[in-house]
């Protein structure tokens, strides 16, 4: 793989930028066969993953953008970013995290059809944050936990066991009707 020059400096990058996350690549003038690498900092995504809201622990991402120009104005991008994606424990619903690393490419050919067209990339102007977004989708796993050990929630009062003392247990069987046969002789 080529080793392309990092481009622009902070100045032209802030040019290029042309608000948080889209950046506009025709800026760079690359001819046929030439790259840049850019190294942004962009707001972290949020985003929805099996019904729950996720989000990133870090503000903002440090993301690598590689882009180069192919063969009939088409390009070829990578990006590569890490991040600590917030969600809730699959076992117990509480606070959970896992570190997600994503390194994903793309590839765009004006007129080439559907498959080589880039969905992020509309009159030279990629947009890093919707990428961004959908690649730290894929990349989650939907099973996040709390902790490797957690016990998950006691069937019997859906509280987290790991709230609850070692020896919690009920008095069994929890029947409303026993309820019922309580309240009547109090
Ligand atoms: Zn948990
Ligand atoms: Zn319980």
């Amino acid at each position: 793989m080529t080793n392309w020059p990092v481009l622009p400096d902070a100045a032209t990058l802030g040019a290029m930028q042309l608000d948080d996350s889209q950046v506009d690549l025709g800026a760079l003038s690359l001819s046929s066969g030439a790259g840049a690498v850019l190294n942004l900092e962009l707001p972290s995504p949020a985003f929805t993953l099996g019904g729950f809201d996720h989000r990133c622990r870090e503000e903002h991402l440090s993301v690598r953008v590689v882009a180069s120009r192919t063969v009939g104005d088409g390009w070829a991008f990578r990006i590569k970013f890490h991040a600590h994606v917030l969600g809730p424990c699959t076992r117990c619903l509480g606070d959970g995290g896992v570190e997600v690393s994503v390194e994903t490419r793309e590839a765009t050919r004006p007129g080439g059809g559907e498959d080589l067209e880039s969905p992020y990339l509309k009159d030279d102007v990629l947009d890093v944050e919707s990428w961004m977004r959908d690649s730290l989708l894929l990349a989650t796993p939907t099973a996040i936990l709390c902790d490797p050990s957690c016990k998950g929630l006691c069937p019997d009062c859906g509280e987290r066991l790991a709230d609850l003392p070692e020896d919690h247990a009920h008095e069994r069987p929890l029947d409303p009707r026993w309820d019922a046969l309580r309240r009547l002789s109090d």
